[in-house]
């Protein structure tokens, strides 16, 4: 059993980076330590799968559900002003109240789901991310034994993770989300790219004596990589252009994913028909998702769902309006590159076999051994678990990853 584990929570660190040039220090760590290299779901926001250790599907958060109510036809006032201006408000509202969760969407769409994302309802550094009453990690410890660090500046990630893993607590995570932000903006610059792998790297190398020196086990995970984007799809012009009418068919589009419900024969058949055997990407319908591990019971989470190839994404999709673009571009110097093009440079969340979706776990302790060489995403509650040697409640499916 370990007295205290450090977990470095590494999003978007790419295990295809980790070689003799890019990541000197975490490549020998790979060759030292028990490691095993993770199969993510097709999602970008994993932080309550990992936490909880279930599956989307079961926890719900970041999932869009159409209403039971499918009479779509009545028009709002709202309706006969474009788009553009009705989100614009919403995003100046939110901006000020934080009112409007996802307010680039129409009313008129928004009206129709029940979205349960937190994207613009950060989270503080104190408490992870939604969790909404779940068992978790977190409810298991009790609040007394861990702490949790979030940082998705690349910049200060490098300067406040040197004060990491002080606190005697019996877990202390940081999660490090800057290196994915600064990938998404930043992965078409090679030498940008390497510069930034070789801080975290030479970090990592710190952290680790300082952890070797106090008798701290540290655990190193990364829920994906990224790959390069180099194309894009437009699903509201490809509607328009199939004569598809706003009352026929919803719609949610994130970076990789699109999901549709339609409400007439004929919208469906010209949506399926422009999508299946279509070169950018994969049509499946919801049943088909369950090999993906997600497993909706109906079709109110979307009636199917077109995921895009490695190197495409939607563009626009429901997460991007002009003005956020300048905002994000204005306050966080890792995304300065929006004012150039809106279109993110680097992406995940594409279907799960794809290389760019893999992530990896290592334990820097040889006490233990990994006997799987690739585990899922909900392995991470239970592992920890484990480690800490604590039962796991029966909500939490998967299983450690490290045996003593
Ligand atoms: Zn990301």
């Amino acid at each position: 059993m370990i007295e205290k584990l450090a977990v470095l929570y590494l999003s978007g660190f790419d295990h295809r980076r980790i070689n003799k040039d890019t990541a000197p220090y975490v490549h020998s760590l790979s060759e030292k330590y028990p490691t095993a290299k993770i199969n993510t779901l097709l999602e970008t926001f994993m932080t309550t799968t990992i936490w909880t250790g279930c599956y989307p599907y079961q926890h719900r958060v970041w999932q869009v559900r159409i209403k039971e109510e499918r009479d779509f036809d009545i028009k709002n006032t709202l309706d006969y002003i474009p788009d553009i201006i009705t989100t614009t408000f919403q995003c100046l509202i939110h901006s000020i109240t934080g009112k409007f969760n996802l307010a680039p969407v129409p009313d008129w769409r928004r009206r129709r789901f029940d979205i349960r994302t937190t994207k613009y309802l950060w989270r503080d550094s104190k408490v992870p991310n939604d969790l909404s009453g779940l068992d978790s990690i977190f409810s298991i410890l009790g609040r007394d034994n861990y702490t949790y660090v979030f940082e998705d500046k690349f910049s200060n990630m490098i300067r406040t993770l040197s004060k990491q893993f002080v606190k005697n607590k019996k877990l202390e995570i940081f999660e490090g989300h800057g290196m994915d932000v600064f990938t998404h903006w930043n992965i078409d610059n090679e030498e940008k790219m390497n510069g930034a792998y070789k801080k975290l790297d030479d970090c990592i190398r710190d952290i680790h004596t300082e952890c070797k020196n106090r008798g701290i086990t540290l655990m190193l995970f990364s829920d994906h990589g990224q790959n390069k984007v180099e194309d894009t799809i437009d699903i509201s012009a490809i509607i328009k252009e199939l004569g598809i009418q706003n009352r026929e068919i919803s719609y949610f589009v994130e970076t990789t994913k699109a999901r549709f419900w339609f409400h007439s024969d004929s919208a469906r058949e010209k949506m399926l028909d422009y999508l299946s055997g279509n070169e950018k990407g994969t049509l499946l319908h919801f049943e088909e998702m369950y090999r993906y591990n997600i497993k909706f019971d109906d079709d109110s989470y979307g009636e199917y769902f077109f995921v895009s190839n490695p190197g495409i994404v939607f563009h626009p999709n429901d997460f991007y309006h002009p003005l956020g673009n300048l905002y994000l571009a204005l306050t966080n110097k890792d995304q300065r590159n929006r004012i150039k093009n809106p279109i993110i440079r680097g992406c995940h969340g594409y279907l799960p076999d794809n290389e760019c979706e893999k992530g990896f776990v290592m334990l820097l302790d040889n006490d233990y051994r990994a006997d799987r060489k690739e585990i899922e995403i909900i392995d991470i509650a239970p592992t920890i678990l484990n480690l800490l040697g604590y039962d796991k409640p029966d909500s939490l499916e998967g299983v450690s990853a490290f045996y003593e």
